[in-house]
């Protein structure tokens, strides 16, 4: 889940990590009444979650209240990279002198935290990834020792960063790494972090990405969600524990395990046909949230046939037929669904599956060839 700047800023303060002053606003009125109170000189930020803001005309300084006002106005009706401007951030105005990238990712490779520091910071990070990577300078650090005060020394001499500003830099890293373990972060970012004029560090901007997985233990985040940037399929979805993402054929698929629920997109694919979404079901799932399920897929107009494919395991099959019919009693439908059922009770299964007249399979691929052929206007 990512974080808005706003609200990652947040967190960075708890954390010592010092930002501008500033506050959120829903209406250009505010950001008049939130200039006034910084002194006058903004900057206007819109809070959609796409980089390049910058770039997009979504970050514009201001030199009165009046002005912030206007610029407010423009940025609220503005829509980024396909997401609407709902809030902005009227931030003070920061003199800057250097602009300097400060991150920290999970990586794969390392298999730990990766402090990844550059003295080009600013907006175009990924190019100088690309173009000068020698720009750029990463530390792993080993979780169960934690981020030690020499490494972050290694880090400031390796971006150049002068004397006078060390002692600020290991307080910012320092709270950074805390903010990134805290709050299961895959991602805590400062760019640009800005020395200033009056010789100061801060983060001029802000970006934390959660650990969806660990969003149960965090509560108070989870509140932090923004709607916008999810499917509102996929945010059902989530009520009732399924993994579902919106795709865009037109088979809709209901799986058992997420590896299973990819091999069948897969041998779908391998038939000509589209699957509309991934849908994992999980294991032991019983009749609501089948029918919870049932719905989501029906609630995209492009579907045009179900796939169900379920592997009974501990899940006996007979459960699950009886889950399927108890959930189209609740969700009529007129889209053929076509079921494949495999493991313990199959056969008890599929009899009373056929009873109702649902189209049933033995093997993944004779499911696949009917979905397909039924999607695309076919008879079985
Ligand atoms: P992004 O484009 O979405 O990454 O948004 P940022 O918050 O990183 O802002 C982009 C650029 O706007 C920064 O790199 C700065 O150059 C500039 N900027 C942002 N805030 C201020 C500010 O307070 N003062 C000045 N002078 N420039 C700013
Ligand atoms: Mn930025």
């Amino acid at each position: 889940m990512k974080l808005h700047e706003y609200q990652s800023k947040k967190i960075f303060d708890r954390y010592d990590v010092p930002i501008p002053k500033g506050r959120v606003a829903n209406i250009a009125s505010e950001a008049k009444q939130i200039a006034e109170e910084l002194g006058g000189r903004v900057v206007i930020k819109s809070q959609v979650l796409v980089g390049g803001r910058g770039k997009a005309g979504g970050i514009r300084l201001a030199k009165d209240p009046n002005q912030a006002k206007e610029l407010a106005t423009e940025i609220l009706g503005m829509e980024i990279k396909g997401l609407p401007v709902r809030k902005i951030l009227v931030d003070e105005i920061v003199n800057i002198d250097q602009e300097i990238y400060l991150g920290i990712i999970n990586d794969r490779n390392y298999r730990m935290p990766v402090v990844i520091a550059s003295a080009a910071g600013g907006v175009d990070i990924e190019e100088v990834a690309e173009i000068s990577p020698e720009k750029i300078y990463k530390l792993p650090i080993d979780p169960l020792l934690g981020l030690q005060d020499f490494q972050i020394r290694d880090i400031a001499l390796g971006i150049d960063l002068p004397r006078e500003y060390w002692k600020q830099f290991l307080k910012i890293l320092r709270g950074l790494y805390l903010a990134f373990i805290e709050n299961d972060a895959t991602l805590a970012e400062i760019n640009p972090l800005v020395t200033t004029k009056e010789k100061k560090m801060i983060a001029l901007d802000a970006k934390m990405i959660i650990d969806d997985n660990s969003l149960f233990r965090h509560p108070d985040l989870m509140e932090l969600k923004d709607l916008d940037v999810d499917a509102p399929a996929e945010i059902e979805a989530q009520k009732y524990g399924l993994s579902f993402i919106k795709l865009d054929g037109d088979i809709g698929c209901m799986v058992n395990g997420a590896g299973l629920a990819m091999a069948t997109m897969d041998i779908i694919s391998q038939f000509g046909g589209q699957p509309a979404n991934f849908l994992d079901i999980g294991g032991g799932a019983g009749a609501p949230k089948v029918s919870a399920a049932l719905r989501i897929i029906l609630s995209d107009p492009k579907v045009k046939v179900i796939l169900i494919n379920i592997f009974g395991g501990i899940t006996r099959c007979d459960e699950v037929a009886k889950g399927i019919l108890v959930a189209l009693r609740d969700v009529k439908t007129e889209i053929p669904v076509v079921v494949r059922l495999v493991g313990t009770n199959a056969e008890e299964g599929r009899s009373l599956l056929a009873d109702q007249n649902i189209q049933t399979a033995e093997t993944l691929v004779d499911a696949a060839k009917i979905s397909v052929l039924l999607s695309n206007g076919g008879e079985k």
